[in-house]
């Protein structure tokens, strides 16, 4: 059976990786991914760090996924990244800290703040034990994915020249081709279907600081400074990222402005916040890019007959929801837990059943998966565009209350109600 991933992202490479630990070997499968950025294969060996975007916080239940997957895995992101075991969230003038606790109690199981590139890394580093990188990845981009159904097989189109469209086919294409898919838009030709401007927009990377600052070493913590239309957060980036903070200052943008001014913008947009560690970050900082955060609205499926999307090309979702990451790896372990378990029904040889079982497996794996990342992704919506408004409100009834009702404990209960529908949602 010949299964093309195409994408070399989280999501792919941790697709890569469950099929290869799951897939029955009976059914003597040939894995291929196929990734546009040729970059990629020089960065997983070099000291090179693609910081942008900022600090990844991989949840206990991404952790979860990556220990199920290998135990050693787990440990070497939990330790080329930096266990966390809060949120720590102030207002823009450094008051009113609030803690949140965010692990689940085994020591095992926190968040781990690690740089996305240095999640990246642990994966590939994973996948090459399978071999050359260049045998398993093949740089080329894809530009069209569809269902022939004559041939009962997916179909690959890359674009040699203008009257040239070369073409490969697979029983299984996964689509883990983040944002703006190529998979998603074969499956879906209709403008409802694109990702949307959520009217937020980030700029962020990592710095070298001279130490890391108090309250993320003390309180093993990302830092959070809220203020009505924007965030400002750091967190540790791990013995991966050379020990950087990784910074990222979240903002509403109605009309996302020029990329001229962006240091410029940046002290405009925090020049009263108080923090210094925030005066600090953008001292140093050198933003290259503004990012539009855009957000993909629910799919009525993710995919059919032979072809299904996993990751930011099915469910792209708001950084806020500290879930895109994770989600990712969830779908990963779900698809080729359910794939394994519906080719268990079938004979390799048998072509037509092989092909219904894999459409049942991609009908399966989207309705377990759908209803609980579209929960995830209103969750980081409703941050932005809620919390966010009324963080001040919050964080005062947050900060005060403890002193207010310490006979009647109401905190715990409100505190648990805020760490249900946080940003941590341990899942
Ligand atoms: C600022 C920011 C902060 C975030 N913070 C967190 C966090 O704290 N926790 C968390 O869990 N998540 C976080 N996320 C989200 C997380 O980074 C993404 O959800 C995750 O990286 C998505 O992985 P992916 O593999 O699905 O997609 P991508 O990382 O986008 O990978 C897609 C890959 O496909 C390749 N590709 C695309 N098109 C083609 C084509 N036509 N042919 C061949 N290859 C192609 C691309 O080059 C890329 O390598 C954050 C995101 C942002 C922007």
């Amino acid at each position: 059976m010949k299964i093309i991933i195409i994408g070399a992202g989280i999501s792919g490479l941790s697709t890569y990786l469950f099929f290869k630990k799951h897939l029955p070997e009976e059914f003597r499968h040939s894995i291929y991914i196929y990734e546009k950025r040729s970059e990629i294969l020089a960065q997983s060996d070099s000291k090179y760090l693609d910081l942008e975007g900022g600090g990844l916080g991989i949840m206990p239940n991404g952790l979860q996924v990556l220990k199920d997957l290998d135990t050693w895995l787990s440990k070497e992101v939990a330790s080329q990244g930096i266990l966390c075991e809060n949120f720590t969230f102030y207002n823009k003038y450094g008051q009113m800290g609030v803690r949140q606790n965010i692990s689940t109690g085994t020591r095992e199981l926190q968040c781990v703040s690690i740089s996305r590139h240095g999640l990246w890394r642990c994966l590939m580093s994973q996948v090459k034990h399978f071999g050359d990188a260049e045998e398993i990845i093949k740089i080329r981009k894809v530009t069209r994915v569809y269902w022939n159904e004559r041939m009962k097989k997916a179909v690959l189109q890359f674009t040699c020249n203008e009257n040239i469209k070369e073409e490969i086919d697979a029983e299984l294409v996964v689509g883990a081709d983040g944002i703006n898919s190529v998979t998603r838009r074969s499956l879906f030709v209709s403008e409802d279907y694109s990702p949307k401007y959520s009217g937020f927009s980030w700029v962020g990377g990592g710095i070298q600081p001279s130490q890391l600052p108090e309250p993320v070493v003390k309180g093993r913590a990302w830092v959070f400074n809220l203020d009505r239309q924007s965030y400002f957060c750091y967190s540790p980036g791990g013995k991966i990222s050379g020990n950087k903070i990784m910074w990222l200052s979240l903002y509403a943008d109605r009309n996302p402005s020029s990329t001229k001014l962006l240091k410029a913008d940046l002290w405009y947009r925090h020049r009263h916040w108080t923090d210094p560690i925030i005066q600090d970050i953008i001292t140093e900082a050198d933003p290259k890019s503004i990012n539009r955060i855009n957000v993909m609205p629910e799919l009525p499926e993710w995919g059919r007959n032979g072809i299904v999307l996993v990751g930011d090309a099915a469910h792209a979702m708001s950084p806020t929801s500290g879930q895109g990451a994770s989600q990712g790896l969830e779908d990963a372990q779900a698809l080729a837990l359910v794939l394994t378990e519906t080719l268990k029904q079938c004979q390799e040889e048998d072509d037509g059943a092989l092909n219904l079982e894999i459409a049942n497996a991609i009908r399966l794996f989207s309705e377990i998966r759908r209803p609980r990342v579209k929960w995830i992704a209103k969750l980081g919506q409703r941050l932005d565009t809620l919390v966010l408004p009324y963080s001040r409100i919050i964080l005062c009834v947050l900060h005060y209350l403890p002193f207010i009702s310490k006979s009647i404990r109401i905190v715990n209960g409100l505190e648990a109600k805020m760490a249900q529908k946080s940003l941590a949602t341990d899942i």
